[in-house]
């Protein structure tokens, strides 16, 4: 882990019981955060998923992906037309640089308790939320339906078009832009595209984009550390 700044107050976390993410050719033991794990302060809720099936074929049925640990956010509204033809990848860590803490899926809930670590300060009262979230070991969990409107993009804009939250899908990686991604998150990103993709056939691959490029000098994630031409070869080959 990287040496941060941070004045203080280290969030430790609460390794749980073993459960498995999907690779190509089988599944392996990860440690996997539970709903135990994340069911915090009496707020926010977070169900098992089913990603340790044999064959995770990921599909995404009614705009969910069974395999994701559902945890629902409120901070989601409709669509203003049903066309969801972008997909933004981001990165996020809280505190950033710390992994597994649980703390995204909290914030995404507005169940975070701010008084945990000093940069908490910096989020204190925001509300926003993605569509998904990639933990560093392929964990993957689900915050709002894909048929909904996460509060991922903010001000930006793609091809011309502003408010890409209006016609987007938010994939968060854990993460920070310095850091290389894990095999795990490739994997499961690429399977997840896929299965996107079936169902929102308007998401060319020139129409998956990161944060950066829809907000550029506001927002620099998923940054330098993130493998585009990597990404953009799983897609076509459908392997990483
Ligand atoms: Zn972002």
């Amino acid at each position: 882990m990287r040496e941060r700044s941070f004045s203080g107050g280290n969030v430790t976390p609460n390794r749980p019981s073993v459960h498995f993410y999907a690779v190509s050719g089988g599944l392996k033991p990860v440690s996997r955060p539970t709903a135990e794990r994340l069911r915090l302060n009496g707020c926010g809720f977070c169900g098992d998923g089913i990603w340790n099936k044999r064959n995770p074929g990921l599909k995404l049925v009614n705009g969910v992906l069974d395999e994701a640990v559902w945890c629902p956010s409120p901070n989601f509204g409709p669509r203003p037309a049903a066309e969801v033809s972008l997909l933004v990848i981001h990165n996020i860590s809280l505190p950033p640089g710390q992994f597994g803490t649980g703390c995204v899926q909290r914030f995404f809930q507005n169940c975070l308790d701010t008084s945990e670590h000093p940069w908490f300060a910096n989020i204190e009262g925001v509300q926003v939320s993605s569509h998904w979230l990639i933990e560093r070991d392929g964990s993957l969990f689900q915050f709002v339906n894909a048929n909904d409107r996460a509060w991922h993009a903010g001000v930006s804009t793609f091809d011309g078009r502003n408010n890409c939250n209006d016609f987007s899908l938010g994939i968060e990686l854990e993460g920070t832009d310095d850091q290389a991604y894990t095999e795990q998150q490739y994997e499961v990103l690429v399977a997840m595209i896929a299965a996107i993709r079936e169902a929102y056939p308007l998401i060319t691959p020139d129409r998956i984009t990161g944060h950066e490029h829809i907000a550029p000098g506001r927002k620099t994630d998923p940054g330098p550390a993130f493998d585009w031409a990597r990404l953009r070869a799983g897609i076509t080959t459908g392997d990483v």
